[in-house]
């Protein structure tokens, strides 16, 4: 069957190669860029971009030409701001907002050209294949793609044991295909981003860049902490979230624990956060607060010891390790 693209599939899913396509049937060129008229495709990009900046993800669908073009610009603009933590939180808003459509999306198709939609975007774009299950209502997967993707998960849910699993194929429903490729999705946009080859920004976006580039930079720098005297654990998590990559809940459990355990207040801890891809300022504090047992259970959580740290593959320990079980005595015994 040949696949049908619709402007309104390229509006939601505007990383589809089609966009591009697309963009150059509809007579779109770079001088299109400098116009008056795409002040607000300019606008409205920026301030997509800095909503993600914060955490934030916009599910608005607008003209079908405006939004594959405001994800054009968008793109452009934030390869030319060229800051890496906006880049990545960015394409994380993009990857949400992708994955609230296809997941709509994939719950009421009954349509056999939608279901070919959205296998050839699996497929083509994660190499997954999946199948609409004989009952009609869940998808398959194979076992093989969903350990590959669901190993890194650490919910109890997506634990096979916990599966419907039958001849080899793991029996999901809609939220649960798309959680599946949701890093998949986020890297896929950074990437198309790194890889941006701009020969001649347009002065209306390099402009509009050099704004942005003001207004975010200090909202995800992240702070200098005194890391020198930290456990290597430690600093080796505070050095992931320096350079804005994703930090495993475990890590970030670590990481939280120790710093309310010497004497850093929630706002500080909270702050530590902001660069990771998926900040959100309000989960992350109820999350910080519930470790210092200030909320939920009331419960102060204890730093892991060292040895559930190295079962966990968060050690990296040095030889000022040497005796110590736990790492709130790191630098103690020196002493
Ligand atoms: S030995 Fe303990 S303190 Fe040292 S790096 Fe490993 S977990 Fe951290």
């Amino acid at each position: 069957m040949s696949i049908r693209v619709g402007p309104g599939d390229l509006a939601k899913y505007p990383f589809l190669n089609e966009a591009g396509e697309y963009l150059r049937q509809s007579g779109f060129g770079w001088d299109e860029l400098e116009k008056p008229e795409m002040k607000e495709i300019i606008d409205t990009a920026a301030s997509r971009i800095a909503a993600g900046t914060a955490g934030q993800v916009n599910d608005s669908l607008e003209r079908y030409e405006k939004e594959i073009l405001v994800f054009l610009v968008s793109l452009i603009l934030v390869k030319s701001i060229s800051i890496e933590p906006v880049l990545k939180k960015y394409s994380l808003s993009e990857a949400r907002r992708a994955e609230k459509f296809l997941t709509e999306d994939l719950k009421k198709q009954t349509d056999p050209q939608k279901r070919a939609l959205f296998a050839k975007i699996f497929e083509d774009l994660f190499s997954l294949k999946i199948d609409v299950a004989e009952n009609g209502r869940l998808f398959k997967v194979k076992v093989t793609d969903y350990l590959r993707r669901s190993s890194h998960f650490h919910e109890q849910e997506w634990r096979m044991i916990n599966r419907l699993v039958s001849r080899g194929f793991v029996f999901l429903d809609a939220d649960e295909v798309v959680r599946l490729v949701r890093n998949e999705l986020a890297i896929l946009i950074h990437d198309r981003v790194a890889k941006m080859n701009i020969p001649q920004m347009p002065a209306a976006i390099r402009q509009k860049a050099d704004e942005l580039r003001a207004e975010l930079a200090p909202k995800v720098q992240y702070r200098a902490q005194a890391v020198t005297e930290y456990p290597p654990c430690i600093k080796h998590a505070l050095e992931v979230m320096g350079r804005a990559e994703n930090l495993p809940h475990s890590a970030r459990v670590m990481l939280a624990t120790y710093l309310l355990a010497v004497g850093k207040p929630v706002d500080e801890v909270v702050e530590v956060f902001k660069n990771a891809p998926d900040f959100n300022e309000k989960i992350t504090r109820y999350q910080v607060e519930h470790l210092a047992g200030t909320k939920g259970s009331r419960v102060k959580y204890s730093v892991p010891s060292c040895d559930k740290l190295r079962t966990e593959n968060l050690c990296f320990a040095t030889g000022d390790c040497a005796g110590i079980i736990n790492p709130m005595q790191f630098g103690r015994k020196r002493a």
